[in-house]
């Protein structure tokens, strides 16, 4: 049978913040699955900011996006026609093939529905963002119950659950930053941050040192550059920063300058770790049990910001680089 399917194209690479130019839709024959193989109709697919990076032509832990052809990440979709034994019409599947309308997969992860949950929620709170949150907190910072915990990019998909987990897990104090006065409002009020401030506000070392006067252990670090200096600046002795993105730089044709207090990292003992979540699939099952009930009994909170329609996810992914989302951006096919 086979289907008529629409994917979005990387047309050109970006210097600097995409624009219409980089994406160019297409419409594609998608054969009938062979042995082994499943045609999906997605549902919703994931814009997350490593995709940004992939635009670019330089050498990292993922290949680049090649020229011309589709994008790829994150997606959810029902199972049209199944090449696979133990695999029905219908039965959901995760996968990386998003961008496109539907898709050929041999490579995919069988999903069951949970009643009441959207299945897009296997993107965001029950997905590779939550690991995220859950591995940089617990393993790369190794935070402790009773630890002071600062998390920037605190209401978006990795940040909120972070945060959220800190609490859970019984932090002393948990400071958020966001680029909004709705964001910040949301992170103390609806999330249970005990204090959270704008970046946008002022120097972000200032205004941390006013939300965490006497210091923090952890600092779960989304953003890099002025936040990860005011971090280092109030981390005290023996403090760790899981380094798990320098958002604040992607778009930029020219870095900005480093923290220009690495040496404060001696005196008082400090680590910084980065990690790519890729490496540390096998603390799913962990994550998804403890992050799952407390989604469940509602003790963790989990926004989505949802933007319809495959045309407008290039708008939704330029979107989410500028702050658009709270919570995990998706987009509803
Ligand atoms: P988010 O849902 O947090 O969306 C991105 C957010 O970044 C925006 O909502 C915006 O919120 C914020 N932002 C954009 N520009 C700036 C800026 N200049 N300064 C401060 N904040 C900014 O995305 P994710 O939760 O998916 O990702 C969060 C971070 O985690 C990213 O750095 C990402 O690369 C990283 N990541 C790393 C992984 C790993 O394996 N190491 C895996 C997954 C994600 P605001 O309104 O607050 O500005």
């Amino acid at each position: 049978m086979g289907v008529t399917a629409r994917e979005i194209r990387l047309a050109a690479r970006p210097s600097g913040w995409p624009t219409d130019e980089n994406f160019a839709f297409a419409d594609v024959e998608v054969p009938s699955p062979g042995a082994g193989e499943l045609l999906v109709r997605n549902t919703f697919m994931s814009v997350d900011p490593y995709m940004r990076g992939r635009m670019n032509d330089v050498k990292s832990y993922t290949p680049p996006f090649e020229l011309g052809k589709a994008l790829e990440g994150g997606a959810v979709g029902e199972v049209v026609e199944s090449g696979v034994d133990g695999v029905a019409t219908g039965d959901l599947v995760l996968h990386n093939a998003g961008w496109r309308s539907h898709a050929l997969v041999s490579q995919y992860t069988p999903l069951t529905p949970i009643e009441g949950v959207s299945p897009s929620r296997f993107l965001g709170a029950l997905g590779m963002p939550a690991l995220t949150a859950y591995v940089g907190l617990l393993d790369i910072a190794r935070f402790t119950p009773g630890e002071a915990v600062f998390v920037s990019g605190a209401a978006g998909a990795v940040g909120s659950v972070a945060g959220q987990i800190a609490r859970l897990k019984g932090a002393s104090r948990v400071i958020g930053s966001a680029g909004s006065a709705e964001k910040v409002a949301h992170l103390t009020d609806d999330l249970g941050f005990d204090a959270a401030f704008n970046y946008r506000d002022g120097d972000v070392g200032e205004l941390l040192a006013q939300a965490a006067p006497d210091g923090i252990d952890v600092y779960f670090d989304n953003v890099g550059g002025d936040h990860l200096q005011a971090a280092i600046d109030a981390l005290r002795t023996n403090g760790r920063v899981a380094v798990c993105g320098s958002i604040s730089m992607y778009n930029e044709k020219q870095p900005p300058p480093g923290p220009r207090n690495l040496h404060l990292l001696v005196g008082k003992r400090l680590t910084l770790r980065g990690f790519i979540i890729l490496d540390h699939y096998d603390r799913f099952g962990a994550m998804a049990e403890e992050v799952g009930q407390w989604l469940a009994n509602g003790e963790l909170v989990a926004e989505e910001t949802v933007v319809d329609g495959l045309d407008n996810a290039p708008a939704a992914f330029v979107g989410m680089l500028r702050g658009e989302n709270t919570g995990k951006m998706v987009v509803r096919l």
